[in-house]
């Protein structure tokens, strides 16, 4: 019997908004040449994202327009995610596109005291794009954000990160060997220096940190995290994320190996317990 396949879905056909980060979207820029990716990681030209989405309340200060991009250098063990680890994953959208699109609700953003943010993935594995990008938006008067997980700092020129009106760093730990354990072996040197340069620039940072019961909820890991992050001068919020599970239906349809399959949430007192760790350093923490 014959049988009629699905078309594959091409960026013309995919609308550029998600109805949210958790919606699954794969293979979406593979028919774009190599050597148009590597022209467009190198001119920032053309960027690969997940999505847009908007009307987040959670991915900065007021309401947001957050664009997704994808790729990462990352494998966290947490990662609800791993669609935007492949950068082909993503919807090609040329720089002037997605100007475009923050334009169309740069009015809006403003009147709700809310902005622009660039998520990931990691946005900074197309560092080109999201400083050009970051550069219009601020030309627009639109508040700028970006949640990455730093490493890739040392791209962006001081001009660059005074674009960005606000760091939102996940951290994923303090020590090396915790730091290579949870992202699949990356080293968080270039992270911690970078944390330096945005307090040097006097820039406002926000600082994230996922709670996994089994794997980062220990103690002294995070009484590290925060006695550095307090450090800095720049922190204005630390938030502790609860481990959840909406990503393993990610994993397991990208046939990854996923290792936190039993882990549960953390409890509300190992929540509480790891705010008070964050607040007794001196950072304000929710
Ligand atoms: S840094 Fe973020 S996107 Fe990359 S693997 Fe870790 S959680 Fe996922």
């Amino acid at each position: 019997m014959e049988t009629v396949q699905a078309p594959t879905p091409t960026p013309e056909t995919v609308s550029l908004e998600a109805r949210s980060p958790f919606e699954m979207r794969v293979h979406l820029g593979e028919n774009v040449p190599d050597t148009d990716v590597k022209s467009a990681l190198k001119t920032g030209d053309l960027g690969f994202l997940h999505s847009f989405t908007t009307g987040s309340a959670v991915d900065g200060p007021g309401i947001r327009l957050v664009a997704w991009t994808t790729a990462c250098m990352f494998r966290c063990r947490y990662c609800h995610n791993p669609d935007t680890w492949t950068l082909t994953n993503g919807i090609p959208v040329p720089l002037n596109r997605a100007i475009e699109e923050v334009q169309k609700y740069a009015n809006g953003l403003k009147a709700m005291n809310g902005g622009f943010t660039l998520s990931g993935g990691e946005p900074l594995m197309q560092d080109r794009f999201a400083t050009r990008l970051f550069a219009a938006v601020k030309q627009m008067g639109v508040h700028t954000a970006i949640e990455t997980n730093g490493y890739f700092g040392e791209r962006l020129s001081d001009e660059e990160i005074r674009n960005i009106d606000l760091v939102i760093l996940d951290m994923k730990a303090f020590t090396r060997s915790q730091h290579e354990l949870v992202t699949g072996g990356m080293h968080n040197e270039d992270i911690l220096e970078f944390c330096n340069r945005l307090a040097e620039l006097k820039r406002p940072m926000w600082l994230r940190y996922v709670l996994v019961p089994g794997l980062t909820d220990i103690p002294e890991e995070m009484e590290a995290v925060a006695d550095f992050a307090a450090s800095l001068g720049v922190v204005e919020r630390a938030e502790i994320l609860p481990f959840h599970q909406m990503g393993r239906y990610k994993w397991e349809n990208l046939k990854l190996n996923y290792t936190l399959e039993e882990t549960e949430g953390p409890t509300n007192e190992s929540v509480a317990k790891a705010i008070a760790i964050f607040r007794e350093a001196g950072l304000e923490a929710d």
